[in-house]
């Protein structure tokens, strides 16, 4: 089966081969307190630094989720105020999960079509999170780093949150236009999931301190103390780590990635451009998402795509929640290989 599924997603075809070389380095049952353990966490740190352009006096961490982040940025950065920027289903799960742990929560909903307008944005002067989604999985929209950078200039006073998830390691986002950036690694790094990479700029870390919050296990003021040994504050997916530590060292430039999606997201457009039954889901094509593509389709027409697909060995993404009849997602994942799209292409062809 060839999966198209945004997350969890096609891994890389190295990894069964990685996985096998931890076995036989004794990586499975390594200690993480070991220098062993240390030595993997920092080179793989290093290597995210560098692949990814990320700042070099940012703090990065390894935690389970892009979901734990969610609750880690509520409980040790949000002192009282975050602000929801979102259009989809991810972007709410966050202002739900938030709002069930702090009490100033607030969100600032916008249409799929619509474009964030940073000059909307204009936050009081207690400093809070704002908190926004790049890469909206659930509807194939993304935020642009520019917007991101403008909406952080705009509030100097506050910290910007980033959930890149299905966006990071795909393409190439501006660290240093926000404070908070995370992403789980089932998406756009092509491993198995049950990891997540979290940024923080030295703004966040100083909030951190500042607030001081030491009431869980994944408090970022303990998980800080131990990430000054290149530890967690508890055992954490050690394999994940090397096989991120793996895909990372044989990755090329971000800036290279980037480039054959976008070149591949083109091609998409292009080829539900030529289609009277299958249109891409969103019309404004600035607010398009490289990295996930929904399609639109009559009910009838969908249904037939996914069960033929199935025959074919290829494995479509579902449409999210009040999208689950009417379209497919397609995922747009350094991992998958040319030939897969031509031959979901030739697939879906008969169904133009
Ligand atoms: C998949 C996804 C999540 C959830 O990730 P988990 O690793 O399952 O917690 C959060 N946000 C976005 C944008 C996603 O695509």
């Amino acid at each position: 089966m060839i999966s198209f599924y945004p997350g969890p997603s096609r891994i890389h075809d190295d990894i069964p081969r990685y996985v096998k070389e931890a076995a036989k380095k004794g990586i499975l049952s390594i200690n993480h307190r070991s220098d062993e353990f240390m030595h993997i966490s920092e080179k793989t740190i290093g290597l995210l630094k560098k692949k990814l352009n990320i700042p070099d006096d940012y703090t990065l961490f390894f935690t389970s989720s892009a979901t734990e982040c969610w609750e880690i940025i509520a409980q040790s950065l949000v002192a009282r105020r975050s602000y929801h920027l979102y259009n989809g289903s991810f972007g709410q799960k966050w202002y739900d999960y938030t709002k069930r742990i702090c009490s100033g929560v607030r969100q600032y909903p916008f249409e799929r079509e619509e474009l964030v307008n940073p000059k909307k944005y204009r936050f009081g002067a207690e400093g809070g999170v704002i908190c926004i989604t790049q890469n909206e999985t659930s509807n194939g929209t993304q935020v642009s780093n520019e917007t991101i950078r403008l909406v952080s200039e705009n509030n100097p006073n506050h910290l910007v949150a980033v959930d890149a998830t299905s966006s990071m390691a795909g393409i190439a986002l501006d660290f240093a236009a926000a404070d908070i950036w995370f992403a789980s690694v089932q998406k756009c790094f092509g491993l198995p999931a049950g990891l997540a990479v979290m940024v923080c700029s030295p703004r966040a870390m100083e909030r951190v301190e500042k607030i001081g919050e030491r009431d869980h296990y994944n408090s970022l003021t303990f998980m800080a103390e131990m990430m000054g040994k290149w530890q967690t504050p508890f055992t954490p997916n050690v394999l994940g780590i090397y096989l991120l530590m793996r895909v990372m060292e044989d990755s090329k430039s971000i800036e290279a990635v980037e480039k054959k999606l976008v070149k591949r997201y083109n091609r998409w457009v292009d080829f539900f451009g030529n289609s009277s039954n299958l249109t891409h889901l969103v019309k404004n094509t600035a607010a398009h998402s490289f990295t996930v593509i929904p399609v639109a389709a009559p009910a009838e027409v969908v249904t037939s795509i996914k069960k033929e697909a199935k025959k074919k060995g290829l494995l479509l993404g579902e449409g999210y929640g009040e999208l689950k009849a009417s379209t497919f997602r397609i995922a747009n994942f350094p991992a998958i290989k040319k030939e897969e799209i031509e031959k979901l292409q030739r697939f879906l062809k008969s169904f133009v």
